[in-house]
């Protein structure tokens, strides 16, 4: 460590072989690997080779983010049901865009990182054999999904951390990213670090404002999703992620357009997924003072035995989906929620009542619902009255969970809103988790190694096994030794001073403050960007965002204080995330792409919602354009360029595939010894 004064401010520099920044699930198990890795290789100290960068040690989707019974989705551990690799990866690429190659290596990889947690200390239950209990999610046969409660990936990343701390790994924490640090050109391209503001005294002692450079070989990214692009979301509240800077630098994204959207709580940021629907609650809203109930559903089916069959569904087809609207499907209640929302009225579940009909439906009576909704609860046992009898009885925990957060289920509606959840989308990763850029790798939600859609789970499975893969390929093929030329040193401080020259300049700019530029583009993603789409009102939003983008390149924003500068650099982020997000549904919808994954493209010629959902403005019913299954081979790329006026590019590849070719064990055994499996690209 070494300081250095930098235009009027006094910079620290930190200088490891690999950095990894964020500390959630993902990033903490990257760190727990390329320890062992390089251990392994006899390397010494590892722990001072290794640091982590953080913006919140506390912060992040696997931090602060649930549900019911939170899913880690992995290969089958059924001692009676067979499960394959080659099967999981199907599943993961059924609904198109997505790598062959990653969804095999997910899958290989999937039970080595599920018992390296296991072996961390995550409590995943077991029966008396000691088979690790699954259950079925959307009815995959072999019983993939488990959980380890409400909070798996919190426990995941404190098990983890125990670990690292154990390790002797420093971690930075407070860490606000200000800026990548680019050096070289083409080929020799390289992220040679980051740059940081010291957020405050918590755990390093240091003043707010303090500015810390930390310079690596290998930069693993592991910020999490960019939850904070939208204003109607359940990512937790603070996760900004780095999409912004990665971007600007050069690393090349993979399926923007694809992102998750669901029933979520507000009040308190959670997934009403699972028992919490699987309850049968009633679901009703008010107007914004909280008077006016109605039970608005109703309206919309024919019978109670639909509308309460389709409320149960929603616990395990959770994510909206446009492929279950027509005929009643489950979505149409997500569809029916925002509607509700749209007109300035609220929405609640009811855990005291069970659903109420019109005048002319029969009660709800649970005898009548489906079969596949009664069967499932006469298994569980969950045939009481109420929907919060039934819920205590499946899953109490998924109670207290409210109770922790100051909310009684036994004795308040719980309002919910169609929420943000995950990106599918990301950055691109090669099979080894390496972006477009050597030397720089990107796991967990980060990387955009899911499709158009994922089974409930895989999200944490596939960060395990991406920062898995990282390590290994970085302490096998990138040494062990920190390396900057002198070169890129000069680089490096030119790319400092800049930063630091553009600050100064902001101390003096005025206008809108950073927060109020945050919740613009909040609104914006929203209401354009979030899981009803529209061409037309997409590319009016990518002109808006383009322009936030120029206003701030060019006029800056309010930046007086530490917090403030903070605030600005974080606005300044996300407002190119969004330009490249909205750039790339603009471009899907240009190329005749339909309703799929977790959105629908509202069409006039489309499939209509639902008889009794119109236009406003013609009265005709709303109606979406089904999916176009001829992108399901194309995965659309979305890369910065300046030069071109949206600032971004789009591109479309078609997806690798996945070699399932056998070598014999001598030769592959020599490729392990000499290293070639890390040649073979
Ligand atoms: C409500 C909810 C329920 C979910 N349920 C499931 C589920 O059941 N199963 C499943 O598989 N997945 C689920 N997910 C998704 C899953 O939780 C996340 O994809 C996963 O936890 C992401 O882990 P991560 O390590 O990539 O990122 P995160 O856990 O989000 O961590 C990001 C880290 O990066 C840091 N960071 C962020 N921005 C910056 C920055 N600008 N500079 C520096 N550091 C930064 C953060 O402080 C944090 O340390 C759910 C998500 C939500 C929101």
């Amino acid at each position: 460590m070494d300081t250095k004064k930098i235009g009027k401010q006094q910079v620290t520099f930190h200088r490891y072989h690999t950095i990894i920044v964020g500390a959630g699930a993902a990033g903490m198990n990257c760190a727990v690997h390329l320890y062992e890795f390089m251990s392994r290789k006899g390397v010494e100290a590892p722990q001072d080779r290794i640091a982590i960068v953080t913006r919140g040690l506390e912060l992040g989707a696997s931090r602060m983010s649930g549900s019911d019974k939170q899913t880690y989705y992995k290969q089958g551990t059924s001692p009676n049901v067979p499960d394959c690799a080659k099967g999981f990866a199907d599943t993961l690429t059924a609904a198109g865009c997505c790598h062959a190659d990653l969804a095999l290596i997910e899958g290989i990889t999937s039970l080595r990182e599920f018992y390296h947690l296991v072996g961390a200390g995550v409590a995943f239950p077991t029966d008396s054999m000691g088979t690790f209990i699954g259950y079925k999610t959307d009815h995959d046969p072999a019983e993939r999904a488990t959980s380890a409660g409400p909070k798996t990936s919190k426990f995941m990343s404190e098990c983890l951390q125990k670990q690292v701390q154990r390790y002797g790994i420093p971690i930075f924490d407070r860490q606000e990213a200000a800026q990548l640090l680019v050096v070289g050109a083409g080929k020799s391209k390289r992220i040679a670090g980051i740059v940081t503001a010291e957020a405050g005294p918590r755990s390093s002692g240091a003043a707010p404002g303090q500015w810390n450079v930390f310079l690596a070989t290998n930069v693993v990214l592991a910020a999490g999703g960019p939850g904070e692009l939208y204003r109607t979301s359940v990512y937790p509240a603070g996760q900004f992620g780095l999409h912004g800077l990665a971007l600007k630098a050069g690393l090349a994204a993979e399926n923007l357009t694809e992102s998750q959207f669901g029933l979520a709580s507000t009040k308190f940021r959670w997934n009403v997924s699972g028992t919490y629907m699987q309850a049968i609650p009633r679901i009703f809203s008010t107007d914004a003072q909280g008077r006016q109930e109605h039970n608005f559903l109703a309206d919309f089916f024919p019978s109670m035995k639909t509308m309460a069959t389709d409320i149960f569904l929603k616990g395990y087809q959770w994510p909206f989906d446009p492929q279950k609207i027509e005929n009643l499907g489950s979505s149409l209640i997500d569809v029916l929620v925002f509607n509700e929302t749209q007109k300035g009225r609220r929405v609640f579940l009811d855990f005291r009542q069970n659903p109420v009909g019109t005048r002319t439906m029969q009660p709800f009576n649970i005898d009548e619902l489906a079969p596949e909704a009664f069967n499932y609860l006469q298994d569980a046992g969950a045939l009481q009255e109420t929907p919060i009898e039934r819920l205590a009885h499946m899953n109490p925990p998924a109670i207290e969970i409210y109770k922790e957060h100051n909310i009684d289920l036994y004795h308040e509606p719980l309002e919910i809103a169609v929420c943000a959840q995950h990106n599918n989308g990301g950055l691109a990763v090669n099979k080894w988790w390496e972006s477009s850029i050597p030397h720089t790798f990107v796991i967990g939600e980060m990387a955009g190694t899911h499709g158009v859609k994922r089974p409930g789970g895989s999200a944490l499975n596939a960060g395990q096994v991406g920062g898995l893969r990282a390590a290994e390929y970085i302490v096998n093929v990138y040494g062990k030794d920190a390396a900057h030329s002198a070169q890129d040193n000069e680089a490096i401080d030119r790319q400092i001073q800049d930063l630091l020259g553009k600050l100064e300049r902001w101390s003096r700019a005025s206008g809108r403050t950073p927060e109020e530029v945050v919740e613009e583009i909040r609104m914006r993603m929203t209401a354009s960007a979030a899981h009803i789409r529209e061409e037309e009102d997409a590319r009016k939003s990518l002109g808006q965002a383009i322009e936030l983008c120029k206003h701030i390149r060019d006029k800056g924003l309010p930046a007086q204080d530490p917090q403030a500068i903070h605030a600005a650099l974080r606005a300044e982020h996300l407002a190119l995330a969004s330009v490249a997000y909205l750039k790339a549904i603009v471009d899907l919808l240009e190329q005749d792409g339909g309703s799929r994954g977790s959105y629908l493209v509202l069409s006039s010629h489309g499939i209509p919602i639902h008889p009794d959902i119109r236009n406003p403005a013609t009265g005709e019913p709303l109606a979406f354009k089904p999916e176009n299954v001829k992108l399901r081979d194309n995965i659309q790329q979305t890369q910065y360029d300046e030069s071109e006026p949206d600032l971004f590019r789009c591109t479309f590849i078609t997806p690798r595939t996945a070699p399932l070719g056998r070598k014999s064990f001598e030769p592959a055994w020599r490729e392990y010894r000499e290293g070639g499996i890390y040649r073979e690209l």
